[in-house]
């Protein structure tokens, strides 16, 4: 897949602070990898890593990035200037596409100030979104759509915190992470056994979730507070206080094990990965024969979701497997 980085310069910390933040975040939402600014600003890294911390992905952020580098920076990449006085978006997307078909990535040049002549003169192709003065946060958006062809909007972040959509009203998931779950079981004092089940179903989890469409922090979370409910029924006011989705994960997931029924079809597919791993790292723990075999139970739950659902195998394009999907 091709990357996408965005350069913004001009960046004038105290008057820009919030245009620029606005930048970040779109570049972030509608599928950037990351933002590099010209001009340094701790203070924008920061409120940007923090977004990037609450709500998931991996966009990073740069400042103090002079032009100069980022245009040696940019000299195998198709870089994109985005200007009122360039190419229609509309007549420059055919080249922009048959550009980014020979597998090369895309540096976005957004300006704020007067931009160089080099900067015309150096970019692969200068854009205009209308041939109007606009903001550059919606120059920005409505290149990035038309670059991404509209998937920007199924794009997942995994994140803490997840926004529910609704008609009216408003509803956000909170999903512990990793450290957070950690604490939550040294807080509640889990005995030393169920701590290492915890983190042993945790790695399983991950390993298999990692070639699997699914939310890798609720794998994890349900993973690392299974054992809380397990050794600690009554825990489970304390996992709804922490996050409705995960206590109520955590108990299907209990359910399902009790019952021996690990490939139930009300369970989604994080639920799933976590019965499976919570089940085989037991039979480990009763057989110290096992202990080495961690790596073949990915390829042995493969062959079950197979055997039971059927499925199309071919990666999706997120270079994952779209496991239980019925067919
Ligand atoms: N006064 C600045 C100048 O003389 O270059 C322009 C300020 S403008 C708000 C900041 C940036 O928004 C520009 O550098 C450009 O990247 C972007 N921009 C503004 N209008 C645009 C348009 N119609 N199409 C594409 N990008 C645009």
């Amino acid at each position: 897949m091709t990357d996408i980085g965005v350069y913004r310069y001009g960046h004038r910390p105290m008057r820009d602070k919030r245009v620029t933040t606005h930048v970040a975040l779109t570049a972030r939402a509608f599928g950037a990898s990351g933002i590099i600014v010209d001009t340094r600003d701790e203070q924008l890294e920061k409120s940007i890593r923090k977004v990037v911390n609450d709500f998931g992905g991996n966009f990073s952020i740069d400042t103090g990035v002079s032009l100069d580098r980022f245009l040696k920076d940019s000299k195998s990449k198709i870089l994109i200037h985005l200007t009122m006085y360039g190419i229609p978006i509309d007549q420059s997307i055919g080249k922009i596409n048959e550009l980014m078909a020979s597998g090369k990535d895309i540096a976005i040049f957004v300006g704020a100030e007067k931009v160089p002549g080099k900067v015309y003169a150096e970019s692969t192709i200068n854009v205009s979104v209308t041939s109007q003065p606009i903001s550059e946060i919606s120059a920005l958006a409505i290149l990035m759509d038309r670059i991404m062809g509209g998937k920007e909007f199924s794009i997942k972040f995994p994140g803490k915190l997840r926004v529910v959509p609704m008609e009216r009203g408003k509803k956000v998931v909170i999903v512990p992470d990793r450290a957070r779950c950690l604490e939550i079981l040294r807080e509640n004092s889990l005995p030393p056994e169920s701590f290492e089940r915890a983190v042993n179903i945790e790695s399983l989890s991950m390993k298999i979730a990692s070639g699997i469409e699914c939310d890798i922090n609720l794998v994890s979370a349900c993973s690392m507070l299974l054992p809380l409910l397990e050794s600690r029924p009554e825990s489970i006011k304390l996992l709804n206080d922490i996050s409705k989705t995960v206590a109520e994960s955590v108990s299907k997931i209990d359910n399902a094990i009790r019952q021996k029924d690990s490939m139930n079809g009300a369970l989604s597919n994080e639920e799933k990965i976590v019965v499976f791993s919570a089940q085989r790292i037991s039979s480990i723990q009763e057989d110290d024969e096992e202990q080495d075999r961690a790596g073949e139970f990915f390829r042995e739950f493969e062959i079950m979701d197979h055997e039971i659902y059927g499925q199309n195998p071919d990666k999706n394009e997120n270079g994952k497997r779209d496991t239980f999907r019925k067919t």
